[in-house]
């Protein structure tokens, strides 16, 4: 039998449902006798249980701290107590930003095997895989962990379909471990007033980029967007050029268009951060002058042509 540790998130005092992914990863290679423990830690961790109760976890953890901040510190500490009690295989956790903060210095601390961004977890003669992407997105790379007892791997979010169902994990009651923190909590950013646009929530959106030539050029397309009932995108360098607001721009460091399903993408190259935050659509559109545009790679269907006389086109059966 073989335990899997998974740290699960709070942010302010509100559950982080990534974790709930990488509990889907760590179910994707839970095998029948395997235990699959929970941990979160906060002021009021009993109060994250019920999101933790789910098909696939044993146990839930629940860490009580002296606040709800984020202390990279005290889950180096929490990971290396459980690891020490508990002699996890694998300890997984969302990539993003409080697992970067933590993830690598505790594994490399430790001696753990370590891979960040991981989309698919498998074990081969009895040995774990991770596969994660390189070379820009350009390839996937298997990994494997020769000689290592335990394995830390930050798992993709939008990869994994969070885990579900219903759950009767046991409770464990635990105080967060004393260690001497070295960063403090300043506050948190205020969201940035997105004036309702709302990317992620879409589930049809339309995108522009630099192929739109010039800001007058952009009204058209909004107004288009509208009339599909879609949700205008666009690349960085439109939000970048105040063409748009940011809250439009999608990729990554823009939005992660996370509902959508019918993405059309115009006048845009397709470069690893655009991908990024649309690439898992499952129909993408793609118009572009140029043949060998990168968005044609995961286009399910392209068009080569001018995106002003496809918008006419399109315009025309209204
Ligand atoms: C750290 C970092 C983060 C980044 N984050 C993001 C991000 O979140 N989102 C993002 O989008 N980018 C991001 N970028 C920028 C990214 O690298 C690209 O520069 C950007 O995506 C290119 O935008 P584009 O496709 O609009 O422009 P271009 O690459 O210039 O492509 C324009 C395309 O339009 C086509 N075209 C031209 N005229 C027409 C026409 N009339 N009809 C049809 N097609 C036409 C061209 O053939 C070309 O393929 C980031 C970069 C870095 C370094």
């Amino acid at each position: 039998m073989a335990e899997i540790l998974v740290i699960a998130e709070q942010r302010d005092g509100a559950f982080r449902s990534a974790s709930l992914e990488a509990i889907a990863a760590a179910n994707s290679v839970k095998g029948e006798d395997d235990r699959l423990a929970v941990a979160i830690i906060g002021a009021d961790p009993n109060a994250f249980v019920s999101d933790l109760s789910v098909e696939g976890v044993d146990e839930v953890i629940a860490i009580k701290a002296g606040s709800n901040d984020f202390q990279p510190d005290l889950v180096e500490a929490v990971v290396a107590t459980l690891a020490e009690a508990r002699k996890p295989a694998l300890i997984a956790a969302a990539h993003g930003v409080d697992a970067w903060s933590y993830a690598p210095t505790v594994a490399a601390k430790l001696g753990f095997g370590f891979a960040s961004d991981v989309q698919a977890l498998r074990y081969e003669d009895g040995q774990l895989v991770a596969t994660r992407a390189g070379y820009a997105e350009k390839v996937l790379v298997d990994l494997d962990f020769p000689g290592k007892e335990v394995v830390l791997v930050t798992i993709r979010t939008n990869v994994f379909d969070p885990a579900g169902g219903v759950g009767a994990p046991t409770v464990t009651a635990m105080d967060a471990p004393a260690c001497e923190v070295s960063t403090t909590h300043v506050g948190w950013k205020e969201p940035e007033d997105a004036g309702g646009i709302d990317i992620p929530g879409s589930d049809f959106i339309l995108s522009i980029g630099r192929g739109v030539g010039d800001e007058s050029n952009v009204e058209q397309f909004l107004e288009m967007a509208d009339q599909l009932g879609a949700t205008l995108g666009c690349s960085r360098p439109i939000a970048d050029n105040g063409w748009l607001p940011k809250a439009r721009q999608v990729g990554q460091s823009g939005q992660l268009a996370a509902n959508c399903r019918l993405y059309i993408a115009m006048g845009v190259s397709g470069s690893v951060q655009h991908q990024w935050g649309m690439k898992h659509v499952e129909t993408i559109v793609a118009v572009n002058t140029d043949p060998e545009a990168s968005i044609f790679s995961i286009a399910r269907y392209g068009v080569v042509g001018d995106m002003f006389e496809i918008a006419e086109e399109l315009e025309n059966h209204f």
